[in-house]
């Protein structure tokens, strides 16, 4: 690991005060699940690490004046699930559960969740996110890679496993920097991008900006679901996943909101499969029909066809859970 400078800082304003203007010298801390592994393996060099997890303001869950959530970016994972208000989101304790793992729960944030950085073996063995420009996925082992989006040099999956579900229920990220009085409220759905040249991020952060809270929408009836598609019970992520939400009225879906993780460099908004279900009751079959028009837009990689079935039942199984209905298998 080389050698960097650690800082903790006690507020908001502090944070800025100790975060570089220059790209890759200052890495902000959270649970560290993520960003000490890239450390180690000196993927990610900083110069100096930013403690955030002593900063009072961002450890709240609290109502907002229109009956939404304010969740601090320092909120463990575990502490979202016992929380009340978020038992109101079920789309995001079905995401945080899927994780199965007592440590990263315990010691893993939402705000660290979210901008965590893609798990692609290429990124994480030191060749750059775009990996000589997409041709090592491409030619190479690609089976983990992306099927949707994948045509320009990234290839990587988009990695947080709570990204679909908070995109689906309409999250806003509140983002602070990089000027001391500068404050935005930015759409979890905007938040993410697919890199085209070297050294871009996979989100839109500026150096020096970063998340302080995740706000979201009142629940509404509910009618959100996540599901993922697992090779196991274990910590590991799956293969496909999709949260939706519907909007339901007098037994028909009057608005869906369909979004697919773990198949493409950014959480994948699928509008062609909430088309499909609109003004249509859920059903076994207005759910596949979903899934199968969500994966019309798929262009798998030579070693990943398999995924595209996966991504299908995601949103066909998402579909129905979100309804409250069986959906079937295991
Ligand atoms: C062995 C192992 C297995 C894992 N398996 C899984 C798994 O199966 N499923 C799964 O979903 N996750 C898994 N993870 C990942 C882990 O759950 C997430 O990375 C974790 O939730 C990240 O939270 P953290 O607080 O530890 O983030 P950190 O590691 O502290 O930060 C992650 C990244 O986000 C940045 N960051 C953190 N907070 C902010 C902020 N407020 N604003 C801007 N940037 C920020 C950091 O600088 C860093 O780049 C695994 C991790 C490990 C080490």
């Amino acid at each position: 690991m080389k050698a960097f400078e650690y800082a903790e800082a006690r507020t908001e304003a502090g944070v800025l005060e100790l975060l570089s203007a220059e790209p890759g010298k200052t890495e902000l801390l959270a649970g560290g699940t993520d960003l000490i592994g890239l450390m180690k393996k000196m993927i990610v060099t900083p110069d100096r690490v930013v403690n955030i997890m002593e900063i009072p303001s961002l450890k709240v869950i609290e109502p907002t004046a229109e009956g939404g959530l304010v969740i601090g970016a320092a909120v463990t994972l575990d502490d979202l699930l016992e929380n009340d208000y978020v038992r109101e989101y079920p789309a995001l304790v079905q995401a945080i559960r899927g994780i199965n793992s007592m440590q990263l729960q315990a010691q893993g944030t939402l705000g660290g969740e979210v901008c965590q950085r893609p798990r692609c073996w290429f990124f994480r063995n030191g060749h750059g996110l775009l990996a000589e420009n997409g041709t090592l996925a491409a030619e190479g082992d690609s089976r983990y890679h992306a099927v949707f989006g994948n045509q320009g040099p990234a290839k990587f999956v988009s990695s947080s496993r709570t990204a679909p579900a908070l995109i689906a229920l309409g999250a806003h990220l509140r983002v602070l920097g990089p000027a001391a009085e500068d404050e935005s409220f930015l759409p979890l759905s905007e938040f993410y991008r697919a890199p085209r040249q070297a050294g871009q991020r996979e989100h839109v952060l500026e150096p020096r900006q970063w998340v302080t809270h995740i706000v979201l929408p009142p629940p509404g009836d509910q009618h959100n679901a996540t599901y993922e598609v697992r090779d196991s019970e274990g910590p590991a992520f799956p293969l496909a996943a999709a949260a939706a939400r519907l909007e339901l009225a007098g037994g028909v879906v009057r608005q869906a909101q369909i979004v697919l993780g773990q198949v493409a460099p950014t959480p994948w908004v699928s509008q062609v499969a909430a088309d499909v279900l609109r003004g249509l009751p859920v059903t076994p079959a207005t759910a596949e029909a979903a899934g199968q028009a969500a994966i019309s837009e798929a262009t798998p990689l030579p070693g990943n066809q398999y995924k595209v079935q996966l991504a299908k039942v995601a949103v066909k199984r998402a579909v129905l859970l979100a309804a409250g209905l069986e959906t079937g298998g295991f």
